[in-house]
């Protein structure tokens, strides 16, 4: 990259801003391009390469042998436009801005945009530079923008950094410098770190001047040594100047003066080395400011005399409207109004208020001085208060961009956090509807196993209740003919008597004896036997009432509880079951097998208990065993009395 020195007006005294190196291109490019590929260039030809990069060294060397060089005639526009541009930027290097501009335009003369599109937009980037040293800036800003554009979409990555670092440059010196540290930035992370022509020391070095301007020299001083010591060790002394004079000044500013005039006694000494007169004329110039501020008047002078002849000899403009203004400022210290009125009428011829706003500021600053030494009291007051006016207007300007530039990253940034917002709400809806889903599988599985478990219960309650049933069934039931068994039977008559009491009710009770059922056994067998006993317990519970309780309370013994039944109704009843027990015969259907009962029927008496009216069925029961059987007997209790 070239080195230029320029200038930052509103310092108030001129300084050496910086060399500026315009980006060369990647080393393995020029190899490729041995082939004098002249169809489409992404790099210089040597020997312009070559030229190119002995810039960055001793660039007033460089200088001469390119001049001393002689085109041949046989030359081609595009190889005429490589050693134009090339001059140029040794032109540059060394801030001849008016030269440099003059040979880079006449290159773009023999170039075509669209057969060499990589040619013409590194030189009107060259143009650009050029314009910005000559101060006259807004004549530029096209072809930075047109390159970058060109650089974006080709991917031109050479062309691309030496597009950001010529918009930094333009954004520093509009006082931009927000953007400009942020153009610089991005040329600083993406440019390679080791390469001789083109890398981040390079950006280093912008970053650092960026920070000068904005005077947070604590800042810039760590990027002037990170670029110190890479230029250093590559030996390219001209860049070195450049880097040592920015940090003496830094130095200098943060109170480091011993340390900032080593610095830049040793920028000048380098500048003196490779023949960098105006590299020499900014160090003196910055010395001088130094001994003004020291109220060394004299060597301050002296200083500025010998600058002053090398930029009017560069035809450096804008640097030359400086000095003469730092000139006036001495001359002002030193009371000669004489000389300080000749500073300020040659700086008024010069400067151009539109470009060089700030400096028309110090300017402006120093005129009020001097109008104030020559006892125009008025017009140096009103010449002070519209510098004091535009110096604000120019600050609202810029805190005003500033501002907005705040506001706009505040907005991006709130955005992203809103954003950010959003994506974690959205997530945590996605969690939390797959919680409710696991939740409501929980549930549902829950729900599952409940009823599973309800029936389950459901169903063990039903077995055990059915088995207690059984077990109940079993515990009252005759085996063989289902009927009440003897236990059962007589608890219900102990129930039944004890309800007859509390309400007075009628009570029966009939004891039955199967007649002569041991020879039924005997001549049918004992399974017919069974089958009698099963079909008369059938045939009684057919032909008693729902309310009427039998039971069997012996092997071919029933009792029959009949509740709410008088003694002559229950007679009625107990003789119709006997007498129809040839029904039962018939049904059973074997011949010679004819079956009757005798019957022994007792009416309940209140204070009878169960055993009482038992015993009075069994004796009436018993009497008609003796008398014939197949008979019904009442008990006669009067009798019993
Ligand atoms: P009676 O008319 O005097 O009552 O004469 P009976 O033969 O009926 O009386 P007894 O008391 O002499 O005989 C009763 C018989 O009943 C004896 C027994 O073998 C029979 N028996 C008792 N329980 C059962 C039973 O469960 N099944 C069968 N097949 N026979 C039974
Ligand atoms: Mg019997
Ligand atoms: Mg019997």
């Amino acid at each position: 990259m070239f080195i230029v020195k320029k200038t930052l007006a509103y310092l108030c005294l001129p300084f050496k801003l910086s060399t500026f190196y315009v980006l060369l291109f990647l080393i393995f490019s020029f190899s490729s391009n041995a082939k004098q590929n002249i169809a489409m260039l992404n790099a210089f030809e040597e020997p312009y390469q070559t030229y190119y990069l002995s810039l960055t060294s001793a660039p007033t060397k460089t200088l001469a042998q390119l001049e001393g060089m002689s085109i041949p005639d046989n030359a081609s526009n595009i190889q005429k436009a490589q050693y134009y541009g090339v001059l140029s930027q040794a032109y540059y290097t060394l801030i001849y801005p008016q030269k440099s501009l003059d040979f880079v335009q006449l290159a773009l003369t023999l170039v075509n945009e669209s057969d060499q599109p990589w040619l013409y937009h590194n030189l009107r980037l060259f143009e650009s530079l050029a314009f910005e040293l000559a101060g006259k800036m807004t004549q530029g800003v096209d072809g930075v923008k047109n390159a970058l554009q060109w650089a974006e979409t080709h991917d031109a990555t050479s062309t691309y950094l030496l597009a950001l670092y010529t918009q930094s440059i333009y954004h520093t010196s509009l006082e931009d410098y927000l953007s400009a540290l942020k153009t610089a930035q991005k040329g600083y992370s993406i440019a390679p770190i080791r390469n001789e022509v083109y890398k981040r020391a390079d950006f280093a070095i912008l970053l650092a001047q960026i920070y000068e301007a904005r005077k947070d020299y604590m800042l810039a001083i760590p990027y002037y040594e990170e670029a110190e010591i890479d230029f250093r060790a590559n030996n390219q002394l001209n860049t070195l100047s450049l880097i040592l004079y920015g940090l003496g000044r830094a130095n200098y500013s943060v109170g480091n003066i011993d340390l900032g005039k080593k610095d830049l006694e040793e920028s000048l000494a380098i500048s003196k080395e490779i023949d960098d007169v105006q590299g020499e004329a900014y160090t003196l110039l910055q010395l001088a400011n130094i001994n003004i501020k020291q109220e060394n008047f004299t060597l301050a002078k002296m200083q500025l005399l010998s600058a002053k002849d090398i930029f009017i000899k560069a035809n450096n403009r804008k640097v030359n409207i400086i000095t003469g203004s730092s000139l006036a400022t001495v001359a002002l210290q030193q009371q000669d109004t004489e000389l300080a009125e000749y500073y300020i009428q040659e700086v008024e011829k010069e400067l151009d208020r539109v470009d060089m706003p700030d400096i028309a500021l110090i300017f402006d600053e120093t005129r009020s001085t001097l109008l104030y030494q020559q006892e125009k009291y008025k017009e140096s007051y009103e010449l002070l208060q519209s510098v004091y006016n535009d110096y604000k207007r120019h600050r609202n300007q810029q805190s005003s961009d500033q501002l907005h530039q705040m506001r706009v990253d505040y907005d991006l940034k709130s955005q992203e956090l809103e954003n950010d917002i959003l994506t974690e709400q959205n997530l945590r809806q996605l969690n939390e509807i797959k919680g409710q889903r696991s939740r409501n599988v929980f549930l549902l599985v829950i729900a599952i196993l409940a009823v599973a478990f309800g029936v389950l219960m459901v169903i063990l309650i039903y077995r055990s209740m059915d088995h207690r049933r059984s077990l109940e069934i079993l515990a009252t039931t005759d085996e063989l003919t289902g009927l009440y068994n003897r236990r059962y039977v007589l608890a219900h008559l102990k129930k039944q008597i004890s309800q007859s009491e509390r309400y007075k009710s009628d009570l029966c009770v009939a004891m039955i004896d199967l007649d002569w059922f041991k020879q039924i056994n005997d001549r049918f067998g004992h399974l017919t036997g069974d089958k009698v006993l099963r079909l008369f317990s059938k045939y009684c519970l057919k032909n008693l009432r729902s309310s009427d309780v039998i039971g069997r309370i012996g092997g071919e013994e029933f009792l029959i509880i009949l509740p709410h039944t008088n003694s002559s109704d229950a007679y009625a009843v107990m003789d119709k079951v006997r007498s129809n027990m040839e029904n039962l015969t018939k049904e059973i259907n074997i011949s010679d097998l004819k079956v009757t009962i005798s019957i022994g029927l007792c009416k309940w008496v209140d204070g009878d208990l169960p055993e009482d009216v038992m015993l009075f069925a069994d004796k009436a029961l018993y009497q008609i065993k003796g008398s014939g059987r197949d008979q019904v007997l009442l008990w006669d209790r009067d009798k019993e009395l």
